[in-house]
């Protein structure tokens, strides 16, 4: 969720300014004294699918879940997979090629909803919130979510919510960014309004303790490589196919830009 420098209009209150971040200074400032409502969040979300399509995961394929991808490679493809933040279903679409059919996709912006239903035909479309799961109790093998968990104002109550629609046993597979990368880069990159759409990022050690209070005991499976959205975000140019080719798979999860998670209802 980076873009280059430029003068831009804010996404909620449409005043102009120059920089990378997505809000001006003074709604920063409002969210960082309160929390954003649901309608606000969406509000947000769709903005940046209309304002900033080049980035939005409604309409490009930009970070993949690799390594979670290699972990659904081995499963049985009758199982049920529920995708939270599908955005425009390209991960749905990569589960569909692999031999999945029970396939859900729920996002809060309306505006995925029409593309995913385009791209992942036979997919359930549903617009709603990941810390409200319009789903019965134990009613859903595989849960998944790529770049979500770190979106979500109350992480521990979308947790206890996936815990509650997943059967004993079940899988919720996500990737998220990590803290202790990502917070010292945003910084850095000049983007004061992180904690707007990123309030909920985690060290590795912090994800495996809130999830064992939600009832997953939990992994780290490594990324084979860099994402393309990753690599955009590499500041010099010619170095990006060099960064492309780093083993990062090899590096211990609290050096991965990016942790991919198997986490299993106990
Ligand atoms: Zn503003």
């Amino acid at each position: 969720m980076v873009v280059e420098r430029s003068r831009r209009c804010c996404l909620l209150c449409g005043a102009a300014f120059v920089g990378r971040a997505f809000l001006c200074r003074g709604c920063a400032a409002r969210y960082r004294r309160e929390l954003p409502s649901p309608a606000v969040r969406r509000q947000f979300y769709e903005a940046v699918d209309r304002t900033y399509p080049g980035w939005a995961n409604t309409y490009g394929d930009h970070n993949l879940p690799r390594g979670l991808l290699r972990v659904l490679e081995s499963l049985p493809r009758h199982l049920s997979i529920l995708e939270l933040g599908a955005g425009g279903g390209f991960l749905l679409q990569a589960l569909q090629r692999l031999g999945f059919h029970t396939l859900i996709g729920l996002d809060l912006a309306r505006t995925a909803l029409e593309p995913l239903r385009q791209r992942v035909r036979g997919a359930l479309a549903v617009c709603g919130d990941a810390e409200r799961l319009p789903f019965a109790d134990e009613s859903l093998d595989i849960v998944i979510s790529s770049d979500l968990v770190e979106h979500l104002p109350d992480p521990d109550r979308h947790f206890q919510e996936v815990a509650r629609v997943l059967q004993p046993g079940g899988l919720y597979l996500f990737k998220t960014p990590n803290r202790l990368l990502a917070v010292p880069y945003y910084r850095l990159a000049g983007l004061y309004d992180y904690h707007f759409w990123h309030p909920s990022m985690f060290s590795p050690g912090d994800l495996r303790a809130r999830l064992s209070a939600s009832g997953f005991a939990c992994r780290f499976v490594a990324q084979p490589g860099l994402t393309p959205a990753q690599l955009r975000k590499v500041p010099i140019r010619a170095l990006r196919p060099l960064a492309g080719r780093l083993p990062i798979g090899r590096l211990p999860p609290w050096l991965r830009p990016h942790l991919e998670v198997v986490a299993r209802r106990c």
